[in-house]
């Protein structure tokens, strides 16, 4: 059994697993990743756009060979939605051209398999070119204990044995709990279901309806009407001959208001400026998928204990500060940090919580705990029922008057303004709203 036992065993072909094979290969570890899809990127769903720069330092150049991503972000687009109007603020920047890339558009199914692919690249290179592996179509089903220190997996009949384990299972995180870093129960509220389609259109005809060149694509978030009332967001990204159309909704808040996800994206469908835009869309694809909300008081209690480590969105690592969902990036940085720590464990000859209590350091130091910490209150506001209902219908009530010229006396901005908010609201409850927003972020 010694022979067989590997540096790491990691669980989960994910982002955050196949970041952390990555590292491994490449630090020469002898290393063990398994997935239960049949292949990395088949069970996950993601909007998605991979924000930041993280992917550049795993692929050098990435940018030159583009079977893994769809496009590039050079234009982002938030909208406010009532029931009949949208009010965009549109920001598009030359300076997002250049590589390494802002964000980059990627469907899972695909890019997960590139990255693979990239990590098989990485063993062949290492020390371990026949002893590191990823094995598909595999369910780890327990994590084995020894003297309370995670020592190695059980999948079916087989046990594999290992210095460390970095669990990077998502965010239905079963093997977290066994260990004992997770309660057993997430409530409700702090978890969101996302719903996607994939609508393909003639390429040619995408990139003039969104004004797109070359590669490059936009991402829309959306507030409002798109939920149904429910919290929650809607996004719009652009692939290479299609668009991901989606929302994340709260789960409690759906369950309370006796809604479907599916209901609530075909009256999202239906909206005058989602019609216009799906017009002779084809849809290929709808899937489901539980995403956390980045409320840090779901995080596990710890993220490592003896022998064990929690990476990604198992680690509930994920942002949605209302200007975008942050997760794959959190699960590329912490893969990479959770494999680094392995990397020094191994030298140290010291696999005991005593050494791997570094990675909460090193994630501690990182933009994802430090993000994660700044914009809490962001994260929290974003679930009040003044930003899905009351501020997207004052923007668009607003807009409608603003915006329209009539053969009477235009009334002052400022009294239009004034209408809208008191339409909706008021202007101290307004005022107080502007004033944790702005404190917020
Ligand atoms: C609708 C939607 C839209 C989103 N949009 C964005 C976006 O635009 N940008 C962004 O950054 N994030 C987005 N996210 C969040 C993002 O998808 C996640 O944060 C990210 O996928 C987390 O990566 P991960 O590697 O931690 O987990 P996952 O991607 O979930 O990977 C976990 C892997 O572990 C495998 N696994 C689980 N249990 C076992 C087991 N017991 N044995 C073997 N294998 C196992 C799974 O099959 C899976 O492949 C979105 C999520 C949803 C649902």
């Amino acid at each position: 059994m010694e022979e067989e036992k590997f540096d790491c065993i990691v669980v989960g072909g994910g982002i955050a697993g196949l970041s952390a094979a990555m590292t491994l290969a490449r630090n020469n570890m002898k290393f063990l990743l398994i997935e239960r899809g049949e292949f990395a990127g088949s069970k996950n769903v993601s909007g998605g756009v991979l924000w930041g720069e993280g992917l550049s330092k795993l692929v050098p150049n990435y940018w030159e060979e583009t079977e893994g991503f769809e496009r590039f972000i050079n234009q982002r687009r938030l909208t406010f939605m009532d029931g009949d109007s949208s009010f965009s603020v549109d920001f598009k920047s030359e300076s997002f051209n250049e590589t390494p890339y802002k964000g980059i558009v990627v469907l899972r199914s695909k890019f997960d398999n590139w990255l693979a692919g990239k990590v098989e690249e990485a063993i062949a290179e290492s020390d371990y070119p026949e002893d590191s592996f990823i094995a598909t179509s595999i369910l780890v089903e327990e994590i084995l204990m020894d003297n309370g220190k995670a020592v190695g997996i059980k999948a079916g009949e087989e046990e594999f044995y290992a210095d460390s384990i970095i669990l990077a299972e998502g965010v239905n995180n079963l093997l977290t709990r066994q260990v004992g870093l997770q309660d057993k129960y997430v409530p409700a509220d702090h978890v969101a279901t996302g719903v996607k389609e994939i609508i393909r259109y003639d390429q040619q005809k995408l990139e003039d309806r969104f004004q797109l060149n070359g590669l490059s694509g936009m991402s829309n978030e959306f507030i409002g009407f798109a939920t149904g009332g429910v919290e929650g967001g809607g996004f719009l990204y652009t692939n290479r001959d299609s668009i991901s159309l989606g929302l994340v909704l709260g789960l409690k808040d759906l369950r309370e208001k006796g809604k479907t996800p599916y209901d609530i994206l075909n009256e999202f469908k239906e909206h005058p400026t989602i019609k216009d835009i799906i017009k002779d869309g084809e849809v290929l694809e709808y899937s489901a998928h539980v995403v956390s909300t980045g409320d840090m008081k779901v995080m596990p209690k710890e993220i490592y204990k003896d022998g064990v480590m929690v990476a990604g969105e198992a680690a509930n690592l994920l942002m949605n500060s209302g200007k975008a969902i942050q997760g794959m990036d959190f699960a590329m940085h912490s893969g990479i940090l959770a494999a680094e720590t392995v990397t020094e464990a191994k030298t140290k000859g010291d696999f005991s919580a005593n050494t791997l209590k570094d990675y909460r350091k090193k994630l501690e130091d990182s933009f994802v705990l430090k993000d994660m910490r700044n914009f809490q209150d962001a994260v929290h506001m974003l679930h009040s029922p003044e930003m899905f209902g009351t501020v997207p219908n004052i923007v668009c009530d607003f807009g409608k008057k603003f915006f329209s010229i009539e053969n009477s006396p235009t009334p002052k901005t400022r009294k239009m303004l004034s209408e809208s908010v008191k339409k909706h609201s008021s202007f101290w409850k307004l005022a107080k709203l502007g004033i944790k927003g702005a404190r917020s972020l």
